[in-house]
C-alpha cells in the first residue's frame, strides 16, 4: 500500500510504501502499545469494579459462611460421638459401681456383719443409663459432675470394702485358732473335768482334763492352729503335745503311743499331731485332753461342744 502526501507550497509529491519494514515495525509497536495502555487500565478499572460492588461482596460471604457452618457441624458432630461415647464410660462405670454394691452386701451378709457399718444398700445418686434413655443426647457438664459423683462413689466402696476384707480375715484367723470340736474323730469321753476318784489310789483329786477312750495308734488332731511348745515326755502325761494357739489359749494331747510333730513346728486346725497310747500315769489307750486359759486348766467340754 502507498501513501502520497502532497506538498502544500512546493506541491512536490511525497510517496510512503507502508509495506515497508521501518514502516511495519514503527506500526506493530503503536498497536502493541496502545493495546497494552488499554489492558492496564481495563484490569484496574476491573479491580476496583470487583471490590467496589456490594452484591458481589455479599455472594462471597454467604459462600464464606456456608464453609464455616459445614466445618462447624462436621466438629459438632465429632465431639457428639466423643461425648457418646464417654456417656457409654460412665455407664459402664456405673453399672460397676452397682455391682460391687451387690458384692458388699452379699459379703456382708455371709459374713453375718452388722450392715448398719456400711451402705452398700444404698443406690447411686445417680444413673448414667438414665441419660439417653429419654433421647436426649448427653452433655458434657452433666457428664463431668457424673464422673466425679463416681469417683468419689468408688472410693467409698473401695474402703469398706478394705474393712470389710479385714474384719473377715481376722475372724476367719480367730476362728482357725479357737480351739474347737474334738481333738479324736472316734473313742468316747470316758473321764470329765473335775473332781473325781484317782483310778490307781481311789482317792479324791481334780481331773484337770477330758478324757477320750479309743483304739491304740488312732489319730489325734489339733483342735485349732497354733504353735508347739513342747512335744515330748512330760512326768505323768507321758508323750505329750502342747499347742499355743495365742489369745492366752492352749491345749494339751497327753499319753501318746507317737508324736507326729516338733516343738516350734506351726499348726493348721485338724492336724495330725499324734497317735493314741498309754504311756505316763494310764491305765489304757485313751487321750488326756486339756485346755489351758492363761496357763490355767479349764473345762474342755464346752470347747468340744458337747454335753455332759
Ligand atoms: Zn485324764
Amino acid at each position: 500500500m502507498n501513501v502520497i502526501f502532497v506538498g502544500r507550497k512546493s506541491g512536490r509529491v511525497k510517496q510512503f510504501d507502508l509495506r515497508h519494514p521501518v514502516i511495519m515495525s514503527a506500526a506493530a509497536l503503536m498497536v502493541l502499545g496502545i493495546l497494552g495502555t488499554a489492558f492496564s487500565i481495563g484490569v484496574g478499572l476491573g479491580a476496583r469494579h470487583g471490590h467496589g460492588n456490594p452484591l458481589d461482596q455479599l455472594g462471597n460471604w454467604s459462600t464464606e459462611l456456608l464453609r464455616q457452618k459445614a466445618q462447624l457441624e462436621d466438629t459438632k458432630r465429632v465431639l457428639q460421638e466423643k461425648v457418646n461415647a464417654l456417656a457409654m464410660r460412665v455407664g459402664q462405670m456405673n453399672a460397676n459401681v452397682i455391682r460391687l454394691d451387690a458384692l458388699g452386701k452379699r459379703l456382708t451378709r455371709m459374713a453375718n456383719l452388722d450392715d448398719g457399718e456400711f451402705d452398700f444398700g444404698h443406690p447411686p445418686s445417680i444413673g448414667g443409663a438414665e441419660n439417653g434413655a429419654d433421647g436426649q443426647p448427653a452433655q458434657i457438664p452433666s457428664l463431668t459432675a457424673m464422673v466425679d459423683d463416681l469417683q468419689s462413689q468408688l472410693s467409698s466402696r473401695e474402703q469398706q470394702l478394705g474393712v470389710l476384707e479385714n474384719m473377715i480375715l481376722s475372724r476367719e484367723l480367730n476362728k482357725q485358732v479357737y480351739p474347737e470340736g474334738r481333738p479324736v474323730q472316734e473313742g468316747w469321753i470316758s473321764s470329765y473335768f473335775g473332781r473325781r476318784a484317782d483310778p490307781f489310789t481311789g482317792y479324791s483329786a481334780m481331773h484337770k482334763g477330758l478324757d477320750f477312750a479309743g483304739q491304740e495308734g488312732s489319730k489325734i488332731s489339733a483342735v485349732a492352729a497354733g504353735i508347739v511348745t513342747f512335744a515330748g515326755e512330760r512326768a505323768g502325761y507321758g508323750e505329750m503335745v502342747e499347742i499355743n494357739h495365742g489369745n492366752g489359749l492352749a491345749t494339751r494331747y497327753c499319753h501318746n503311743e507317737k508324736l507326729l510333730v516338733k516343738q516350734g513346728q506351726l499348726i493348721r486346725k485338724g492336724q495330725d499331731v499324734a497317735l493314741m497310747g498309754s504311756t505316763g500315769h494310764s491305765t489304757g489307750p485313751h487321750l488326756h485332753f486339756e485346755v489351758l486359759k492363761n496357763g490355767a486348766q479349764v473345762d474342755p467340754l464346752r470347747f468340744v461342744g458337747e454335753d455332759r
